[in-house]
């Protein structure tokens, strides 16, 4: 039965197996078995120690997340925790696979900790928007110290046994079976209770306060990130009881306010993402060797995606100078990588050796997928897909990291435009988590189900997209960044919509974000389009003039900023063309506010995301979310356009919609963003 605690027995000791498929998450019916075998084990003279562990693959891998949006029902965890304290006998905690959150926290209140090699310890709770709620900001402080403790707590880090061991978290490795090791270290503790408890020194303050501070840096100063310092350091100053109940106050407090709903909210849209009507019983096809066509910025780092993921790759370019600077970026990079502690230093030379250059296609003969990142010109792409088409096995995968280009006319260059696919990926391609997989006309269940798990093997969030001029996110941030630019001729300047976006909570704002790009790719993008467009529309040529004169971007010193060197400063040159351009236009130049240049900017999404949706390039609003949260700097405690949008006025976003048609005028398309608000307040 799941959802339960089986009870076994090893002579004097009791093992508790903890039963709730797939993850063993601690539910309400776990918790109450749980808690019932406890007592249990308490009540049995029989019975000197006990052991919990997860039945099949891991221990509790964490809390049932589905829980933390409502009342929770009792027994909760502190009181399972209390009672296996309250309880005469010893227990040992078992741990394989995750013990994370609860799972971890439930280990902790046992008197000591065994772990199998493969298991990792952590607390996410910081990455939901919460802190750790059963004692997990008190135990750890006590085992591995403060500073290690604010490390690991405000970063949701996931510690391998080995690690968790060295720091004192756990307290022993074991090598063979982890049951009988459990048990017998059980019988060895003969009766010794956990140590620890006592009040921790409180160290060294300077190092507290630098590890207090990186953690507030690296967590963007969210008041969990606060929240969880202050809770690891009352560990030095409080008693523990008292500590232990200001922590449950804040964790159950933060749980349940909007920014925790909001990481709840992109946590099952992950989920969700991966999944895709059809493919439930498909076979991907296995991919062992990859090949990446162009050696520029992108297909650099895609050949790491892979070279991280122990995939081996090959990387080809036209000439040997090309393919030298890609694989010298890479190299860079891994060794900055080395430089700073996020890799090994071990790991610089073997990820290297995972990437092969060459200057030839033909090198690309034994590889199942071929990821092509060559310019972004159509010719050059239908080219390179005949060849590819050629010399890779009938049954690979060719896939292209357009960003804009129509999928299906490569494909259609091809004898197998079923195994065609889109693996569009953001830059920096080893850091960035999203990837867009784009689904073509032709593309096969099997080659989707390819690309998917493909993109589970690099650690990406995979979100399907169809067949459309930029897909999901460059289609959703080229509307915004129009109508950002809309607020320029009407009367902001560059400086002022980037703060209020930035105020917002986006990374960055949008002209800053042009800048930093580089203006000449959207440049290049509108002189393709403009044969096609309708003279009616409304078009701003601001950004065409900045081109004209050189500035563009960051990387020329200027853009809709001057750069001093890396500081961008507001350009009065730049105010002086867009006053001209809102006189040529005769628009009487006005004030806009921080609330009206973000309601128009973030309704911009909305309204694309209608359109999206209807079209079927987008499957869901969630998998929207994820783009815009992953890929595009939208604050992940927002959750995203359609999150924000659901908690909006319906009356206020209606009216808006209808402003932005009238500001847009000729060719704006309006979605139908009323049936969107009503399948968002339906999927609650
Ligand atoms: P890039 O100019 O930095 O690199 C392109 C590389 O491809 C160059 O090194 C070039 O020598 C090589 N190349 C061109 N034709 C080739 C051929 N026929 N055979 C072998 N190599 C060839 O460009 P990039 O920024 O890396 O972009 C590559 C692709 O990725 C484009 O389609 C682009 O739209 C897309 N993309 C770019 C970004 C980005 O932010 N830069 C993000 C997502 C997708």
């Amino acid at each position: 039965m799941s959802g339960t605690v089986r009870v076994e027995r090893e002579g004097a000791i009791a093992v508790l197996a903890i039963d709730n498929p797939p993850v063993n998450a601690s539910s309400i019916e776990v918790r109450r078995a749980l808690l019932q075998a406890v007592r249990d084990v308490g009540d049995d003279p029989a019975i000197e120690a006990a052991v919990i562990i997860g039945a099949d693959k891991t221990f509790v891998a964490g809390s049932d997340i589905r829980e933390f949006g409502k009342p929770l029902e009792d027994p909760q965890l502190p009181t399972v925790i209390a009672a296996i304290q309250a309880c005469a006998k010893p227990f040992v905690a078992a741990l394989h696979g995750a013990a994370l959150g609860g799972g971890f926290e439930l280990s902790l209140g046992c008197d000591a900790r065994v772990a199998s090699a493969d298991a990792v310890v952590g607390f996410p709770e910081v990455t939901l928007g919460m802190i750790p709620g059963a004692g997990g900001t008190q135990y750890a402080p006590r085992l591995a110290g403060i500073v290690a403790a604010i490390e690991m707590i405000c970063s949701g880090r996931r510690l391998r046994a080995d690690e968790a061991l060295r720091r004192g978290l756990i307290d022993a490795v074991i090598d063979g079976d982890l049951r009988d090791g459990a048990v017998a270290f059980a019988r060895g503790l003969k009766g010794k209770r956990r140590l620890g408890l006592e009040r921790v020194p409180p160290g060294d303050s300077e190092a507290t306060e630098k590890a207090a501070s990186a953690a507030l840096r690296a967590g963007k100063n969210r008041p969990q990130v606060a929240a969880a310092i202050e809770a690891v350091k009352s560990a030095a100053t409080l008693p523990f009881d008292e500590a232990l109940a200001r922590e449950r106050a804040v964790f159950q407090r933060l749980r349940m306010g909007s920014e925790a709903a909001a990481l709840r909210h992109l946590f099952f849209a992950e989920r969700q993402a991966g999944k895709v009507a059809g493919l439930e019983d498909v076979t991907p096809r296995r991919v062992s060797c990859a090949g990446v066509v162009g050696a520029g910025t992108m297909g650099a780092g895609i050949a790491m995606c892979f070279a991280d993921a122990g995939i081996q790759v090959t990387l080809i370019d036209r000439d040997d100078e090309s393919v030298g600077r890609g694989l010298e970026r890479i190299r860079g990079t891994y060794e900055r990588m080395a430089a700073s502690g996020r890799i090994k230093a071990d790991d610089v030379q073997q990820r290297v050796r995972r990437v092969r250059t060459a200057t030839d296609l033909q090198s690309l003969a034994g590889c199942d997928l071929a990821v092509e990142a060559a310019f972004e010109d159509m010719d050059v792409k239908i080219a390179l897909f005949r060849e590819l088409d050629r010399i890779l096995p009938r049954d690979a995968v060719l896939a292209s990291n357009t960003s804009y280009l129509n999928l299906d006319q490569m494909a259609a260059a091809t004898q197998r435009p079923e195994q065609v696919v889109g693996l569009h990926f953001f830059n920096p391609a080893n850091v960035m988590k999203l990837l867009e997989v784009v689904r073509g006309g032709e593309t096969s269940a099997q080659t989707l189900a390819t690309a998917l798990d493909v993109g589970r093997r690099l650690r990406k969030i995979a979100v399907v997209a169809r067949v459309g001029e930029g897909f999901i996110g460059n289609r959703i941030y080229a509307a915004y960044r129009r109508q950002c630019e809309f607020m320029l001729e009407d009367g902001a300047y560059p400086e002022e919509v980037d703060a209020a976006l930035e105020g917002f909570g986006f990374a960055m704002g949008p002209f800053a974000v042009a800048d930093m790009s580089g203006l000449d790719i959207a440049w290049q993008m509108r002189k393709r389009l403009a044969a096609t467009r309708d003279p009616r529309e409304r078009y701003v040529a601001i950004a065409d003039r900045l081109c004209e004169q050189g500035r563009l971007g960051r990387k020329t010193g200027a853009g809709w900023y001057r750069y001093e060197p890396a500081r961008r400063v507001p350009d009065p040159a730049v105010h002086a063309l867009i006053r001209e351009a809102s006189a040529e236009k005769g628009i009487q130049r006005r004030t806009l506010g921080t609330d009206e240049i973000c309601a128009r900017a973030l309704m911009t999404m909305v309204n694309e995301t209608a359109l999206l949706l209807e079209e079927g390039i987008a499957a869901r609003p969630s998998d929207v979310d994820l783009v815009l949260v992953n890929g595009y700097g939208f604050p992940n405690y927002e959750g995203g356009p359609l999150f924000w949008a659901k908690r909006q006025d319906r009356a206020r976003l209606l009216a808006e919609q209808e402003r932005l048609a009238a500001s847009a005028g000729f060719g704006f398309r309006k979605g139908d963003v009323a049936g969107l608000l009503d399948q968002l307040a339906r999927e609650g």
